[in-house]
């Protein structure tokens, strides 16, 4: 599939299923020292050729300043890891459940399969585009996703595919989660231990 073709396929998947606001999350995939990373302020769920910005992993150039607000933690995640494609976004019953929690932990099978245990970064500070760079991309060496209280995921694929479906994921676990809180269930399962 042609570069913006992908951008475009998992932009709208992570709109049209309520993961993000209209201008909220980035993508971002590596390109050999460089990333192309979606524009600061685009839409994700209608991206245009003009709303992909290449620029170095790990310098400035011309092109820097109209990158995504989230840049550093992209920049940070491919100096860390060898990860190939990012996907940052916003999904409410993930965030809500994040408030309250240190760690996002699914009870469905899907969900204990694909993310056991996802880690939430920050405490009760005020959360600017750029924090948790270096704590992002550290967790991401071990995890596939990591949470930043009260804001959003980042999730860590060969494809942006595969970070999508990572995140789609997460929500629906947490959707279960918060099912099962609502329904007085949840405090009776037993939750996944183990180191993240
Ligand atoms: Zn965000």
């Amino acid at each position: 599939m042609e570069m913006l073709s992908q951008f475009q396929t998992i932009g709208s998947a992570l709109f049209t299923q309520g993961l993000i606001s209209s201008c909220g999350g980035n993508l971002s995939v590596r390109f050999g020292e460089r990333l192309i990373i979606t524009r600061r302020g685009s839409m994700l769920g209608a991206l245009s050729g003009a709303d992909l910005v290449e620029t170095h992993i790990d310098r400035n150039d011309q092109s820097t300043p109209l990158a995504s607000t989230e840049l550093a933690v992209h920049r940070a995640i491919y100096m860390a890891t060898s990860t190939q494609a990012v996907v940052h976004a916003h999904p409410s019953y993930a965030v809500a459940l994040s408030f309250t929690r240190s760690v996002l932990a699914p009870h469905d099978v899907e969900g204990k399969a694909v993310l056991p245990m996802v880690p939430v970064l920050g405490e009760d500070e005020e959360i600017k585009p750029g924090d948790f760079a270096e704590e992002i991309a550290e967790a991401l060496k071990r995890v596939k996703l990591v949470f930043v209280r009260g804001h959003g995921s980042f999730a860590a694929g060969q494809l942006l595919e595969e970070a999508y479906y990572y995140t789609s994921c997460l929500e629906h676990s947490c959707y279960l989660c918060y099912l099962l809180e609502a329904m007085g269930e949840e405090k009776q399962l037993p939750r996944a231990t183990g180191e993240i």
